[in-house]
């Protein structure tokens, strides 16, 4: 992941040495950002939206990259990325896009407000910028989906800005360099100062990958690599051997599990579906019939809820549950399945889909496991 999930759950503390992060940390403090550089030069990924050294960054290609990459792994983003591109190789391009073809383009990559907001960028970039996107971390956060981070990502990768942007890897990096003893989020302006030293004169953009590369490849959540590290001298968590308790976490608030109930309804070699409300959780998806999802949802509520469909009296349960953990909340669904006779008419609001050309549907992963479950 590319956000602070990629830290995982904090090992026990070992007992340390006495060394704080108020201590001079290495003579070559002031010479990190030259060293950061000169080992990115060497070792630095190579990415689907990464141009080769020296060559020019695409803003198009590091935005539509740095809103993949939110809560999304690497390797996750990388095929979605070529995709998009080849389908759309500009913000005008996209910007004329169908919201609809942008959604079914990201089904499967999760969050979905960032596809919602990915198309009003687009549009915005294209008739307010004339395709240009803005070259200031000030105008790029005037975008639908561009907040603080992602604005600093663009200025500094695109247009050079001297600015180091934040990400989860980063955050892992500085604070075990400085071993930041403050709790994450609370943290997070210390972290951005502390990131900022090690921005050079020059070459902001890549200073920023640079980190990123490191904190991916050598600075990792378990076992960093610190004999490979450029800042090895002088890290304090290192020299006080307890790198991997760094950052330092609130504890994570998860929601109460909610549960619900889920219908899928077969019609021959059709399927039953509908499209959610535009706004709110997984907005302008698809997805199947499908109940509240409530922490104290009743079985029989929730099944009472199927749709109302004309010759279909009898429903059959799945054994089982589908799980699926959004941010907020893990869902339970209870999967019930029926077929419906040739000729049954949708209800309003739904449609019959063709169970071959599913693939095509903006299908949230949730629903993509509840139609795998059923059709089992
Ligand atoms: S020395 Fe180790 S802990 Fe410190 S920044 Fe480098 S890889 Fe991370």
């Amino acid at each position: 992941m590319r956000a602070m999930s990629l830290a995982g759950a904090a090992p026990r503390r070992k007992q340390s040495p006495v060394i704080t992060a108020s201590e001079p940390t290495g003579p070559d403090r002031g010479e990190r950002p030259a060293a950061l550089l000169a080992w990115y030069d060497r070792h630095r990924r190579i990415l689907p939206w990464r141009p080769p050294a020296g060559v020019p960054a695409d803003p198009y290609a590091v935005w539509l990259s740095e809103i993949m990459l939110q809560q999304t792994t690497v390797r996750a983003v990388g095929p979605y990325f070529e995709k998009f591109m080849a389908r759309w190789p500009s913000v005008k391009a996209l910007g004329a896009a169908s919201l609809d073809d942008v959604l079914r383009m990201w089904a499967g990559l999760g969050y979905y407000s960032r596809a919602r907001n990915l198309h009003a960028c687009a549009v915005a970039v294209t008739r307010n910028h004339g395709g240009a996107f803005p070259d200031t971390e000030q105008g790029l956060r005037a975008l639908p989906g561009v907040g603080p981070y992602t604005a600093a990502a663009i200025a500094a990768i695109a247009f050079g800005r001297q600015t180091m942007p934040v990400d989860g890897n980063i955050e892992r990096v500085v604070s075990r360099l400085h071993a930041v003893e403050e709790e994450l989020p609370k943290a997070k302006p210390r972290i951005q100062e502390l990131a900022a030293t090690l921005l050079g004169p020059e070459r902001a953009g890549d200073s920023a990958q640079a980190l990123m590369d490191l904190g991916a490849t050598i600075c990792t959540p378990k076992k960093p690599a610190c004999a490979l590290c450029p800042f090895n001298d002088g890290c304090v968590a290192r020299l006080r051997g307890d790198a991997e308790t760094f950052p330092r976490k609130a504890p994570k608030k998860t929601g109460a599990l909610r549960r619900g109930a889920a219908f899928v309804v077969t019609r021959g070699d059709q399927l039953l579906l509908r499209s959610r409300a535009a706004k709110g959780l997984l907005g302008g998806m698809t997805e199947v019939p499908n109940s509240d999802w409530l922490a104290d949802q009743d079985d029989a509520v929730a099944r009472a809820q199927a749709p109302a469909l004309k010759g279909v009296t009898r429903w059959q349960r799945k054994a089982g549950v589908v799980t699926h953990v959004f941010t907020h909340f893990p869902l339970e669904l209870v999967v019930y399945t029926t077929q419906a006779p040739a000729g049954t008419r949708a209800p309003a609001g739904m449609r019959w889909a063709e169970v071959a050309t599913l693939a095509d549907e903006a299908l949230p992963n949730l629903m993509r496991k509840v139609i795998a479950h059923a059709l089992d």
